[in-house]
């Protein structure tokens, strides 16, 4: 089945002035539908009619915000194996992490919806005799909402639900590999009791339509997710209005495993780290920092477990590792296998393009040995279902190799001795930070981000996404005339 996809514009469905191809990463074959594209003249109008809408948001009550939001979230999580099966067939993660992605984004609605029925103020006595001090949140108004292709769905709904939550008109523009979530979330919100234009869907091309979006100084808010340089660009064009700015960026996450660790779990926390979502993931396991203890055997281990991976289309049972996203994204991935290689790092296994049935980007989880932390491999983030050994000698070395590197999004580590765990959990400079568990894999209840430049700007998530989707207002009150 193929996708006609419109954009959603001003409260209506709409084609664009063009349209792209929208093809299944594990079957080229495989035309997943064709997708319109925004014209400028289609986002400023949105912005316009999102600016009206956001103020009749704003004023509905509580229990109708909050109605809506579960709508969504209730509908999705219901559907998660349908929409699942679509974001799989157009991202190429295996159809598991599909469904599981769509079920997880229609938690952040249902999450979202409590919250609308949360929202407290502060009040304060004044230093005025007789004066009081009420404190609120306000929404911040119309919200600019750029999201990556890896987590289609999930990362889209983490922003626009807290931002609906919250009383803020949304402007969407989604990446463009994956257009066909974006219309099948845009088709469950634009049957909401909603207000026209509240919510739109502008589909194009980060360069054209997505700068014209960050530019306009109608937008109050910009969250963005995706890699630095265009986080760093955003930002640039933000300032210029004064625009708020919240963006979630790259990483080069770190798992170390200390000699105490249990071997068979950290084997399994860094392969489903490393190549879960064919390691197209800002949480991935892209480091792993062993030490030498366990490095010989922890090493046979995972080179193991990363040859005995399947490597399949992303529908078809048993499939472990879809193909990557896109022809670019594979040229990257194996000229980042070459580099390694030209950096003196060994190459154990994989990393090498395979030919399948149908014909997709497919490639073999690849795992580095011999690797230094200086490398580029071990401080680019490669977004490729590739891993480095690092091999250290002591907990003091691995802490310092974890955090020498300019991201900080995520880090963890393997161990079952209770005082290192806690020092590391101390003393990792990242936002997220796991003991025994995979760096991958995170909470909608409570707050996500990172350090360095893996972020910038307020948390995502949980009560957190309060500061940046809504404004502070502080209102003095007296009585007037004394009783
Ligand atoms: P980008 O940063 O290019 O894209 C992310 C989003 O920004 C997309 O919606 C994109 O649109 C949009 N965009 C691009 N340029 C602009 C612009 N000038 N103004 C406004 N919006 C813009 O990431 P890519 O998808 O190209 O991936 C490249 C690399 O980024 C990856 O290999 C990975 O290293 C990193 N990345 C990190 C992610 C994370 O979760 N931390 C997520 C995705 C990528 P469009 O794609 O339609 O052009």
């Amino acid at each position: 089945m193929q996708d006609h996809g419109q954009n959603y514009i001003a409260g209506e469905w709409v084609d664009g002035t063009s349209e792209i191809e929208n093809h299944n990463p594990s079957d080229l074959s495989d035309l997943v539908g064709v997708f319109a594209q925004a014209s400028a003249d289609q986002l400023d109008a949105t912005l316009d009619q999102a600016q009206r809408a956001q103020a009749e948001w704003a004023a509905y009550g509580l229990e109708r915000k909050q109605a809506v939001l579960s709508a969504i979230g209730t509908e999705m999580m219901a559907r998660a194996e349908e929409l699942g099966t679509l974001l799989s067939r157009e991202e190429g993660k295996p159809l598991a992490e599909g469904k599981g992605e769509v079920y997880r984004a229609g938690q952040f609605f249902t999450y979202y919806a409590a919250e609308c029925l949360r929202q407290l103020g502060e009040n304060a006595d004044s230093v005025r005799d007789g004066v009081e001090i009420d404190v609120r949140r306000e929404p911040v108004g119309v919200v600019a909402i750029i999201s990556p292709w890896n987590f289609p769905t999930a990362t889209a709904s983490w922003k626009i639900a807290p931002a609906l939550c919250y009383g803020n008109a949304v402007v969407w523009k989604p990446a463009n590999i994956t257009p066909a979530s974006a219309v099948a979330l845009t088709e469950i919100i634009s049957r909401q009791d909603i207000p026209k234009g509240l919510f739109s869907l502008v589909m194009g091309s980060g360069r054209d339509i997505g700068q014209r979006l960050v530019e306009s100084p109608k937008v109050n808010a910009i969250s963005f997710t995706g890699s630095v340089p265009v986080g760093k660009g955003i930002a640039a064009a933000a300032i210029q209005n004064l625009t708020r700015v919240q963006m979630e960026m790259g990483s080069k996450n770190a798992l170390a495993v200390m000699d105490d660790a249990d071997l068979d779990l950290a084997v399994s926390l860094a392969l489903g780290g490393a190549f879960g979502g064919t390691g197209q993931k800002c949480t991935a396991s892209s480091r792993l920092v062993v030490h030498a203890a366990v490095h010989d055997a922890f090493v046979d281990k995972l080179v193991a477990g990363a040859q005995a991976m399947t490597v399949g289309h992303a529908l078809q049972d048993g499939t472990q590792i879809g193909p990557v996203v896109s022809a670019q994204q594979l040229a990257e991935n194996l000229a980042y296998v070459d580099l390694g290689r030209s950096e003196g790092a060994e190459l154990a296994c994989g990393g090498v393009r395979l030919e399948m049935p149908h014909d997709g980007y497919y490639m073999s989880p690849g795992v580095f040995l011999n690797t230094t932390n200086d490398m580029r491999i071990n401080r680019e983030e490669m977004f490729a279902p590739l891993t480095s050994v690092i091999k250290v000698d002591s907990y003091e070395a691995a802490l310092a190799t974890v955090n020498d590197t300019t991201f900080g999004l995520t880090s963890g580590i393997v161990t079952q001795n209770l005082a290192r765990a806690t020092h590391f959990r101390r003393n990792a400079r990242t936002g997220v930070v796991t003991v025994n568990l995979p760096t991958a894999g995170t909470d909608y209840h409570v707050p996500f981000g990172g350090r360095g430049d893996s972020s910038y700007g307020p948390r995502e998530q949980g009560k957190a996404a309060a500061e940046f989707y809504t404004t502070v207002k502080t209102a003095y009150i007296s009585a007037g005339t004394p009783m």
